[in-house]
């Protein structure tokens, strides 16, 4: 029995690419820290088809430890595509930054998409209808002032995964990149310390956490490297974006 593990299960974009997934037959590996939300998220899965198999893991992936345990726990399984999707934001200048918050972002959204990315690559990399997808974001393209911190961790996200997608030509692994721009989730209410945010009054144009889900799957379906949405706000895919200089 094959799995996506999908992170960052529990709200936005990670949970409706849980939906998407589990329409399309497969079996669910969920993660994330609040075991609440997972739980109502195979309610829903199972209600829609009960012979899917869906497993739920609580982590803090800010927690280095826990990530190393999250990859230990998930050895037994057969996995076929991996979904780093976890991560947070931070708004505000640099110099008006928490360090706490930022040093739990760089945790989540770099340590940990390294080291689950590293390890999954090295024990799949040779195995057939495997992928690899991490979530960068619209800003690891576009330096975004304000969000220079967030935008740096997605850089790093989207220099390491096209790298790695480079690197893998010859193997079996595919590696790529989302990057979507502004999605209605929790994430800029988080990234703001605010209860809420209203995008309708918000934000000018942005998609729904629904419509990134099929992106998503638009990207795990094609051949290309990199799904981005551009400056028009449209879904484009293509074979890298960040400039190459041939090492080794
Ligand atoms: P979201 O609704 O806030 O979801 C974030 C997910 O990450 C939640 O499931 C959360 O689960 C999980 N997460 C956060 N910290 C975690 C930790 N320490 N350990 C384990 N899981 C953790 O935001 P989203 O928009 O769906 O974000 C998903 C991805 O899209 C992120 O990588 C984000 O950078 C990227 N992205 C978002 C946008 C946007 O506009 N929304 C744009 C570009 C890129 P728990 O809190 O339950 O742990």
């Amino acid at each position: 029995m094959e799995f996506t593990v999908i992170t960052g299960a529990s709200s936005g974009i990670g949970y409706e690419a849980a939906l998407a997934f589990s329409a399309k037959g497969k079996n669910l590996i969920l993660v994330a820290r609040r075991m609440d939300k997972l739980e109502e998220l195979k309610e829903k899965i199972l209600f829609e088809d009960n012979t899917l198999n869906i497993v739920l893991k609580s982590s803090d992936l800010s927690d280095r430890g826990q990530v190393y345990e999250l990859y230990e726990d998930l050895k037994s399984y057969n996995i076929e595509t991996w979904i780093n999707n976890a991560g947070l934001g931070d708004s505000g200048l640099i110099i008006n930054e928490d360090l706490l918050k930022i040093e739990s972002m760089l945790r989540v959204n770099i340590d940990a998409v390294t080291i689950l990315s590293t390890l999954f690559a090295k024990e799949y990399a040779d195995k057939e209808n495997t992928q690899l997808i991490n979530v960068s974001s619209a800003m690891g393209y576009i330096l975004a002032l304000g969000n220079t911190i967030y935008s740096a961790t997605k850089y790093y996200v989207s220099v390491y995964t096209e790298g790695l997608a480079k690197e893998l030509q010859g193997h079996r692994l595919k590696a790529k990149v989302l990057a979507p721009a502004i999605t209605e989730t929790e994430f800029i209410a988080k990234a703001n310390n605010l209860d809420s945010f209203d995008y309708s009054t918000g934000v000018k144009q942005y998609h729904t956490a629904k419509e990134m889900a099929q992106f998503l799957i638009k990207l795990y379906e094609s051949d290309h490297i990199v799904g981005i949405v551009n400056e028009k706000n449209e879904f484009v895919l293509n074979d890298g974006i960040h400039p190459i200089l041939q090492g080794l």
